[in-house]
């Protein structure tokens, strides 16, 4: 499978840009080229601008570039290009969409209040007055599907019911000076009343909305019964995995986790 290869600082724009090509944003969303995903460089719309190279695709530099809101042509929403697209393709977005992000969020140090300028290797922003540097920022959460015999825990998010009113697995982000496996147990009971054993790690996904990497898990019931938070969660049960209602999507790392218990 094609991989795409993240450049892992900056790199300086190539003298010939014919053989690069381009991916064009919209701020987080993606407007894809008339017969491909990709732009080059003479068919680019008007009033681009072309930002920065950020890694290679089969074999091209991709170069970033925007256009702003006047754009009047096709633009995807992010989950509908995540759903549409390989893997490769959601690594680009989820690595660019990122970067992007960065430079805006740190575009003033939030330490002494001065406007940053952008290192000249790394992807980070940089402060002169004061010397403090601002990466990327990455939110570690984790996504826990717990198992009861045949039976799954699944969940359904209030913010969800109105566009995607899927059954999914329990997710939160981590607390400072946690280890992954006390957020597992702490979420869980939390959302569910539910608590957990046999904490598993199996893998990971970059989830650019807008910068969470979410941890993998699988744990086994203990004890308890299920007492929902009401705040973030409409609906919970145990469901065999012979008789699942709908669940989420391939593309996310909810339906991998859940596909590994099935
Ligand atoms: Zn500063």
């Amino acid at each position: 499978m094609e991989q795409y290869q993240a450049y892992t600082g900056r790199q300086s724009m190539p003298e010939n840009t014919d053989y690069c090509r381009f991916f064009l944003l919209n701020n987080s969303k993606v407007v894809p080229a008339a017969e491909a995903l990709l732009w080059t460089s003479s068919d680019l719309p008007e009033l681009t601008e072309i930002l920065f190279p950020v890694g290679e695709l089969r074999g091209k530099v991709i170069i970033l570039a925007q256009v702003n809101d006047s754009y009047d042509g096709e633009i995807q929403e992010p989950r509908e290009f995540l759903a549409q697209n390989s893997e490769a393709e959601a690594a680009l977005y989820s690595h660019a969409t990122q970067l992007l992000r960065a430079e805006k969020d740190h575009a003033f140090c939030g330490r002494c209040g001065s406007a940053t300028t952008k290192l000249a290797a790394e992807w980070a922003m940089h402060c002169t007055s004061c010397e403090a540097s601002y990466y990327p920022r990455i939110s570690p959460c984790i996504i826990v599907l717990v198992k009861k015999g045949d039976e799954l825990l699944l969940v359904q998010h209030q913010k969800h019911l109105r566009h995607n009113p899927v059954y999914t697995t329990i997710a939160g982000f981590m607390e400072p000076g946690e280890t992954a496996e006390e957020a597992v147990y702490r979420e869980v009971l939390e959302e569910s009343g539910i608590k957990v054993k046999n904490i598993q790690y199996h893998f990971s996904q970059s989830w650019p909305f807008p910068h969470s990497l979410m941890l993998g898990f699988h744990a086994d019931y203990e004890s308890g019964e299920i007492v929902l938070e009401e705040k973030e969660l409409s609906a919970g049960d145990w469901f065999r995995t012979d008789k699942l209602p709908e669940i989420p999507p391939s593309f996310t790392i909810a339906r991998r986790l859940i596909d590994l218990a099935i």
